[in-house]
């Protein structure tokens, strides 16, 4: 909220109780519903509103000091509406990857210099949360693999191939990590029927939820974090000295630093983002393989493009199944169904059975596998009007700072931006000594022309 005489308004944003049930979030860890106390702490030293990969790395990098520092940790309370990691990072692809094939497009939204710094930035992800899972010792399925992005459409394989020479001649960042294959060998490289062409690139896979809730056990470890699930934030309002009062739905508490990770939803409490960030539903699958049926093993990733604007991902598990995301032409033109809604607790109709026998479809040797789809969920990302994340500090704000906005691919992000929000309110640098690209700084600017 603003000005210091506003009174807290109801959160129209809230995250929505009964979210539907992903293969993700199957197995409950022991600090899924985890309250350190029984009560609300009355003060924190800074505040995080959420438990997804944005918020949980904040708190990380926050707490994850240099080893000359001997300032005191700072009290960090960690706000989460419903169960750790049970927004959309509990209910994604398992992916980080920048999609070779949609270079162009970003090349042609933010010129050549921000896209090469952005492709950077997103590699730079890849391997920074490569990198936790080992030092961390976390137990997330964590996989450097190559992932392929598949057209099945002969013009839009002409399109791929004809951007990736450009790429190639222009010395633009990541080619050297990119490998095209052509008709001759794609379907036979991708085991995917009828490919007309396959470029693929270094991403991880990992398991999403148990990534986030393991490293929030590390956090918790360090003895300054209190986490407080199923507490919805309802408003936060200014105070006199330029602190703020936290509402939740339980009690009220008071803090100088506020972190908003709280993607889809950020608008409930920061009015400001309002049509800026947007919530949207997307959908994705588990698809199994039974008992006594067999299928061959994949084990790149995949994104699969029936046409330049129908495109799904695949994410194997190293256990046979498939996790598969997408479908969205069967409701995209049902606005209602999709944009600017909040509510995971129900799928989107039109895809509720779009993944049945994709396997089937389109994969060799899996034509009589009998795989099945297990489950079926949604999930809210926020999605913004000129396509890029807004990380940094709230305009006009002292001590209030916001990563969100992923447009569907926060896992490529978020890790990253959470290490850059605690870098700038633990050293007090600015945005810009973060070395983020310049081009995902929240600005009065980019809210502006958002809303324009
Ligand atoms: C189906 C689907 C597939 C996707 N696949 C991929 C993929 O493969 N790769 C990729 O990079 N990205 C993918 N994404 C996007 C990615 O999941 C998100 O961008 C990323 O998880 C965002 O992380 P976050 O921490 O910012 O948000 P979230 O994980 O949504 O965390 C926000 C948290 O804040 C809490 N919260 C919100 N408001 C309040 C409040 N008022 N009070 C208290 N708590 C609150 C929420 O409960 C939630 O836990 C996908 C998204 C969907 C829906």
């Amino acid at each position: 909220m603003g000005g210091g005489d506003e009174i807290p308004q109801g959160n129209k944003l809230l995250p929505v109780p009964h979210s539907t049930a992903s293969y993700w979030r199957s197995d409950p860890h022991w600090l899924d519903e985890y309250r350190s106390t029984e009560d609300l702490p009355s003060q924190a030293d800074i505040v995080i509103i959420s438990t997804g990969i944005a918020g949980v790395s904040t708190a990380y990098h926050l707490l994850n000091r240099k080893d000359n520092d001997d300032t005191p940790q700072p009290s960090i309370l960690l706000l989460e509406a419903r169960q750790v990691c049970s927004g959309t990072t509990g209910r994604n692809g398992g992916h980080i990857k920048k999609l070779p094939s949609t270079i162009v497009d970003l090349i042609q939204s933010l010129g050549s210099t921000a896209a090469g710094e952005v492709i950077k930035f997103i590699r730079a992800n890849i391997y920074a949360v490569k990198h936790v899972i080992e030092n961390e010792k976390i137990e997330a399925q964590g996989e450097l693999r190559r992932s392929f992005d598949v057209s099945l459409h002969e013009e839009d394989a002409i399109e791929v191939k004809a951007e990736f020479e450009r790429q190639l001649k222009s010395g633009f960042p990541l080619t050297e990590d990119l490998q095209y294959v052509g008709e001759q060998f794609a379907e036979r490289i991708t085991s995917i029927r009828g490919a007309k062409c396959g470029l693929s690139t270094v991403v991880l896979s990992f398991w999403p939820y148990k990534f986030v809730i393991q490293l929030l056990e590390r956090v918790l470890n360090k003895g300054t974090a209190n986490l407080q699930t199923n507490t919805p934030v309802t408003a936060i309002e200014t105070d006199d000295d330029e602190g703020y009062t936290i509402y939740t739905e339980r009690e009220k508490l008071r803090t100088a630093t506020i972190v908003f990770a709280t993607n889809g939803y950020t608008a409930g409490l920061l009015p400001q983002y309002r049509d800026v960030i947007t919530p949207t539903k997307a959908t994705a699958s588990h698809i199994t393989v039974p008992p006594g049926q067999n299928a061959p093993y994949l084990s790149n990733t995949y994104n699969i493009r029936y046409t330049k604007d129908r495109v799904d991902y695949l994410n194997p598990r190293p256990d046979g199944s498939i996790v598969v995301g997408g479908g969205k032409w069967t409701y995209e033109k049902e606005r209602e169904l999709w944009y600017d809604v909040h509510d995971d607790s129900t799928l989107i109709e039109p895809a509720r059975h779009y993944f049945d026998e994709l396997m089937q479809r389109h994969f060799r040797g899996w034509e009589d596998s009998g795989a099945e789809t297990e489950s079926v969920w949604t999930g809210i990302q926020g999605v913004t009007k000129d396509g890029a994340p807004h990380i940094g500090k709230v305009p006009g704000s002292s001590g209030q700072y916001i990563l969100a906005g992923y447009n569907g691919g926060g896992n490529a992000f978020a890790f990253l931006a959470g290490h850059a929000i605690a870098r700038m309110i633990r050293e007090g640098i600015t945005f810009e000594e973060t070395g983020i690209p310049i081009c995902l700084k929240t600005t009065q600017a980019r809210l502006d022309v958002s809303k324009a």
